[in-house]
This record gives C-alpha cells, structure tokens and sequence, in this order.
C-alpha cells in the first residue's frame, strides 16, 4: 500500500479490554501493509501479552497512538467509519466490507480518515457511533455473527488492502484547502452551533434533545460537507444568533 494512504488510515479501537487483542490488531495491520493504530483508553496497556501477540509487529504496536478521549483519535478525520457486528435500531448507513475499504482507501489520499472497532463485550455506543458517518458490518453467521477484535480488524485490514492495491493505493486528489472535506473537529463544530441555535430559536427541546441532534447529525454526515460549506453554515447560524438577540456566537 502507498506508504501516504497507509499512514493516513487510522484504525481505532475503543477500550478494548485484552492486550492479546491489541496485538493481534498489530499484526492484522502489519500482514496488510498498515501501520496506524490508535487505541482510545486500553485497560491494559502497554503489556507482555499484547507485544507477544504482536509477534514480529511490534514497531506498529510500539507507533501506536494512545489517547483518553474517543473524540481526540478522530479530531483530523475526515471519513470515520465505525464497524458493528449488529444492525442498530436508528440505522446508519450501511457498507459492505468491499464498499468501506474503496471510500476509505479513496478519501485517504487527500485526508487522514478512521476505521473504529468497538469493546469486546460491548461494541460502541450509540454516542460513539454518532461520531461515524457510516457502519459497516461483516456479513457473518445471523445466529452467531460477533467475531473476535482481532479478527474483525485482520477481515476489513484485508479489505483495505485489496481496495488499495485495486486502486493503485489511492490518486491523491488535488484538493485546494477550502475543498476538503470537514474534518471530524469542524463538523462538531457545526453540530455544536446548530445545537445551539435550535435550542435559542426554542425549536429544539433540551429536556428530549437526543433523537433530532442525531437525526441532523446523519444529514450532515451524509451530505459531506467541504470547509466552505461549513463555513457558510456556520456564517448563516451567527446572522440567525445575531437577529434574534444580538449576540454575534462564536
Ligand atoms: N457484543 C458486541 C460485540 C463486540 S465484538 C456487539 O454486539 O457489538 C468487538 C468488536 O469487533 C465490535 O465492536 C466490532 O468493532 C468488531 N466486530 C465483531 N464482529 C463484527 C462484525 N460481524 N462486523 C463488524 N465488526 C465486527
């Protein structure tokens, strides 16, 4: 894989609980032509088990990013995918493997994106997966469809892999800066100021917030966004603030 779109690829995992799973994750990544790991709050971390598991890729387990909070592994992304094992009620828009590795692999020549694995026991959570534009889910055995964290994370590294060599690992395109997609940072920007005026303008209820924020925040997500369109959004949302008390927002 381009060694750009390789590093631009981000896998994420959030709290996973076993070492031995994040260094499996090493190796899925390494076997694949991967090197971006980054693991949100690992319970425990760093550890014998994980550089054992890792056997032979401990220069990706040793690169790998660790952070405290979800929203920091994704503040540069500007595609995030999150992976389920199972549909969710509100339902995402959802990829298949093949389908998630192109438009990961594409969006990667021009921008870091992420790729998010959930807890062992637990997955993610619906806030994290707010986080995701899309969900993709491994088409596994309906009676018995959740597989180990290393394993979901060897399945779609290989994905990524093919997409890339198929691909030619990705044209970088040549996007100007006001071009690019947002990034994860800018569009909870929007989310934040959208939040904000809904609930000043009294259309958005603070006592049932939830299910209008996300239903807005799949819009966004789906449109995709460039920096100048989030501009002129953000631009409309302070004329609105202004008009109805003067206050100019920020
Ligand atoms: N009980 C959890 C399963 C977690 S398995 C749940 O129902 O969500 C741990 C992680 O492995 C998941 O969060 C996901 O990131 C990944 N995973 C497991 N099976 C998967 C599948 N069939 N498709 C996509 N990701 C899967």
């Amino acid at each position: 894989m381009a060694t750009a779109v390789c590093e631009s690829i981000k896998i994420v995992l959030v709290e996973p609980t076993h070492p031995g799973n994040i260094g499996a994750a090493a190796r899925a990544l390494k076997t694949m032509g991967l090197s971006h790991l980054c693991l949100v709050a690992p319970k425990n971390y760093p550890s014998a088990e994980a550089t054992a598991r890792a056997s032979g890729a401990d220069d990706v387990l040793h690169a790998a990013e660790v952070v405290s909070v979800y929203a920091d592994a994704l503040q540069d992304c500007t595609l995030v995918v999150g992976t389920s094992a199972r549909r969710r009620s509100l339902a995402w828009p959802e990829l298949d493997p093949a389908e998630c590795a192109e438009r990961l692999v594409e969006a990667a020549a021009s921008s870091p994106v992420a790729l998010v694995f959930g807890r062992e026991h637990s997955g993610l959570t619906n806030r994290e997966l707010d986080h995701c534009q899309y969900l993709v889910r491994i088409p596994a055995n309906p009676a018995y469809s959740s597989l180990n964290l290393g394993a979901a994370v060897q399945v779609l590294a290989y994905e990524l892999h093919k997409a890339a060599l198929e691909t030619g690992g990705g044209a970088a395109a040549a996007l100007t800066d006001r071009d690019r997609p947002a990034t994860a940072a800018e569009m909870a920007g929007l989310m934040g100021h959208l939040q904000d005026v809904a609930t000043q303008v009294g259309f958005l209820h603070p006592a049932h917030p939830r299910l209008l924020m996300r239903r807005l925040r799949r819009l966004v997500h789906r449109s995709q966004p460039d920096r100048t369109e989030i501009n002129i959004l953000r631009g409309f949302l302070k004329a609105v603030q202004r008009a109805t008390d003067g206050r100019g927002g920020d």
